[in-house]
């Protein structure tokens, strides 16, 4: 603990309040870090840490890399009884009484506080607080992350999320309708079991997914297995539902496609240019079939798909059936889409990975793109090395080409800039790499790579491919533009 803290830490400090052993990354002058591990101090708002807090944010966002901030997260931030005497919070009521104080008003004023500097710098505000959800506190914030207190109730039924909350929580505490701010709910399948992230336990995360998307509910990725939900995500981004226009019907506000089977529940979104998303959900132990009629949208004969197992389905006078296995879901969209061409004019930052030594810089220009327009910017320093990455969806046994425009700032004789591709089963790298390097030069030139996926050995379960573009240089810029990828 800093010594002025632990100084202060009678006067701040919530008496009983939970301690965390927490780790420091204690700057050494090489560059590295030294971990080094503090127990918490719980204090209390009511004193002068909300001034201390802020303060932080200020520096934080005045911080000449403080537009990489995109949030402010409190844990721990629900509503706690203080008994603290040295600060006023206890004390004895005229009775003789031992009295403690709640800190809403002073967590209100906390949030309030940070929410508003928060917005003046363009940043949001998510809170952590289990299921304690004050209106007038915790719902000043932009997002809300419920969901933790699961865990130990997973750890007793994996299948917790079908067969023991009720749909009434899902209906209120984690709608942003009745809460009034976002709600992103937080997994607990991985906490209660890290056994959960295992493909023969995807069927766990399977079953949140069925009641949280028949519920609307946006879930985090974090402790539940990545491979189902990334496969919803990439489904639901294909049609758009992410989109602003996109309207949602849930199963219990709509009469609009009906089911012949009541068990399957459908929740639906009319996304924009006429696309339609399908989330048929089944809660019953036992898998359940049933007709769909969807004369009420779009009568006739045309083509639809599911998008979790990936099959075409022929819907006849506006009616298809399906069947949709135990606590699991199925997702119909129309008219079909395809993941390909994948464009990418630049004008957002893309992720990026490079090794502890190094020291390149991955940064977007606004203007170094072709015709001035923004682009990637790859500044290589010293050391070299690093690349841009990204993940595009691929399935195995198809063709792809991947191409991309390049040019380099200050070449020197051998440098190459480069691309590469490796297979991944869910968020693991399995297979690969299939690469290609140019010649760097300061004029644009296309890199293209023809990945052909085997469908074989490692890349038979690769659902995806981790992208690296990159160049060998060192002291140079290299600008990527215009990517795209096609499937043949
Ligand atoms: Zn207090």
């Amino acid at each position: 603990m800093e010594p002025v803290a632990n100084y202060l830490r009678k006067y701040w400090e919530v008496p009983g309040a939970y301690s965390y052993k927490m780790p420091w990354h204690r700057p050494l002058e090489d560059g590295k870090y030294k971990v080094e591990h503090y127990f918490s101090l719980s204090a209390c708002c009511s004193g002068v840490i909300n001034d201390y807090t802020l303060n932080g944010q200020h520096k934080l966002y005045n911080h000449k890399y403080g537009d990489r901030i995109w949030q402010v997260y409190y844990d721990l931030c629900g509503d706690g009884i203080c008994r603290n005497k040295l600060h006023g919070c206890g004390f004895k009521d005229k009775f003789g009484r031992d009295i403690g104080t709640y800190c809403v008003l002073y967590k209100r004023d906390l949030i309030r506080r940070t929410v508003s500097y928060a917005h003046k710098h363009g940043k949001t505000v998510m809170i952590h607080a289990q299921r304690d959800y004050i209106p007038m506190m915790t719902g000043l914030a932009d997002y809300f992350f419920p969901g933790e207190q699961y865990g130990s109730l997973l750890q007793r039924n994996p299948f917790g999320y079908v067969d023991e909350v009720p749909d009434i929580i899902y209906r209120t505490e984690f709608n942003r309708d009745v809460l009034g701010i976002g709600v992103i709910h937080l997994p607990a399948l991985g906490q209660a079991d890290r056994a959960n992230f295992r493909k023969e336990n995807y069927k766990y995360t399977e079953a949140m997914i069925c009641m949280l998307q028949s519920h609307d509910v946006d879930t985090s990725q974090d402790w539940a297995a990545s491979k189902p939900l990334q496969k919803v995500w990439d489904a639901m981004r294909l049609y758009g539902v992410e989109k602003e226009e996109t309207q949602c019907f849930r199963y219990y506000e709509h009469d609009t496609i009906k089911s012949s089977n009541p068990e399957i529940r459908i929740t639906y979104y009319a996304c924009p240019g006429g696309k339609y998303v399908l989330f048929l959900a089944n809660k019953d132990i036992r898998p359940q079939s049933g007709e769909i009629d969807l004369n009420a949208i779009r009568g006739g004969d045309y083509e639809a798909r599911e998008e979790y197992k990936g099959k075409p389905i022929e819907v006849k006078g506006g009616k298809f059936s399906i069947k949709v296995p135990s606590r699991s879901f199925r997702i119909v969209a129309f008219p079909p889409q395809s993941n390909y061409p994948i464009l990418d004019n630049m004008n957002e930052q893309w992720g990026a990975w490079c090794g502890n030594k190094c020291d390149s810089e991955f940064l977007q220009s606004k203007d170094g793109g072709i015709d001035k327009s923004p682009s990637l910017m790859l500044k290589s320093n010293t050391t070299g090395g690093g690349a841009f990455i990204r993940h595009l969806p691929i399935k195995p046994g198809e063709n792809y080409v991947i191409r991309v425009k390049v040019r380099q700032e200050n070449v020197t004789e051998g440098n190459v800039c480069s691309i590469s591709v490796q297979g991944r089963d869910g968020a693991k790298v399995v297979a690969g790499p299939i690469s290609k390097k140019i010649k760097a030069s300061a004029e644009w030139q296309t890199l293209e790579l023809k990945a052909n996926i085997p469908e074989k050995d490692k890349w038979l379960t690769c659902d995806g491919l981790l992208l690296l573009l990159g160049t060998n240089g060192k002291n140079c810029i290299t600008y990527f533009d215009d990517f795209e990828m096609i499937q043949q």
